[in-house]
């Protein structure tokens, strides 16, 4: 029987009736003294064509709804900023030294190309582009985690941070959740596109070449309900041979990752 990522321990505190203002509450409590929240920062950008993007994320303000409930579940030692900018690359990542994460417009921009194509109205557009920001939005708070909670992780720390990212969002965001873990399986698909045209294939880097991240994410997303995504293996998008293991691969990382981050959640 799966565990219930972290709703198991919403429930366990529930059936306390737990007062979280008590002191005797404090064994229930996450392990650290949360000092830290997730601050989100819009920079304005200059280029005109990132208008529509900055404008999109302070509407929906999707990105602070996100920032808000994971204030509330996880304890973090100091404050992370995630901060939306003009980067003057195609590029997300976590800064180390300045606990940082930057999403950069001009990956954003980016998705919304890729998608602009596809979308059938404009509401649909808006949803896709934010679905697509929310995969690499997941992953480098994956990154930002594994450094601030100092989380044991062994193998390669990208592809960990893929399945946490699909991992949050499959467990935790209902629809919108597994169409950003798609979202963000059909982005590598798209990008192992553009790696076919390579000479040679970054084997040597320390991300898994795209269309293995694009498999690995499918991977999860049929895992974690393969009658309802059966689809992907009807459509020929997830060989068979790989679908058939994904429901116990799906469960045995998600277990993991509640082990890892059960330490944290408040
Ligand atoms: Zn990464």
């Amino acid at each position: 029987m799966r565990q219930d990522f972290k709703n198991l321990y919403l429930t366990v505190f529930s059936l306390l009736i737990c007062n979280p203002w008590l002191a005797s509450c404090s064994i229930f409590a996450a392990e650290i003294e949360d000092k830290g929240d997730i601050q989100m920062i819009y920079s304005p950008p200059q280029d005109e064509n990132h208008q529509e993007i900055y404008e999109i994320l302070q509407e929906t303000q999707e990105f602070d709804w996100l920032a808000e409930d994971i204030n509330e579940a996880i304890a973090m030692p100091r404050d992370i900023a995630v901060k939306f900018e003009e980067c003057d690359e195609e590029n997300a990542y976590y800064d180390p030294e300045t606990v940082e994460i930057s999403m950069c417009y001009e990956l954003i921009q980016k998705y919304k190309e890729i998608f602009a194509d596809e979308a059938e109205s404009d509401d649909e557009y808006v949803t896709e582009v934010i679905n697509a920001a929310l995969f690499t939005f997941y992953h480098e708070l994956g990154h930002a985690l594994v450094d601030q909670l100092e989380l044991p992780i062994t193998g390669s720390e990208e592809d960990a941070v893929d399945e946490l990212a699909a991992i949050i969002l499959l467990e935790e965001q209902g629809e919108l959740g597994e169409d950003s873990a798609l979202a963000g399986a059909f982005q590598f698909d798209v990008d192992a596109a553009e790696e076919a045209e390579f000479e040679e294939l970054p084997y040597w880097g320390e991300h898994s070449l795209s269309e293995q991240r694009f498999y690995n994410i499918l991977c999860l997303v049929y895992g974690s309900n393969p009658q309802k995504f059966n689809f992907l293996v009807e459509d020929g998008d997830l060989p068979e041979e790989r679908a058939e293991i994904c429901p116990s691969e799906y469960e045995r990382k998600v277990n993991s990752w509640d082990t890892l981050l059960s330490p944290y959640w408040k």
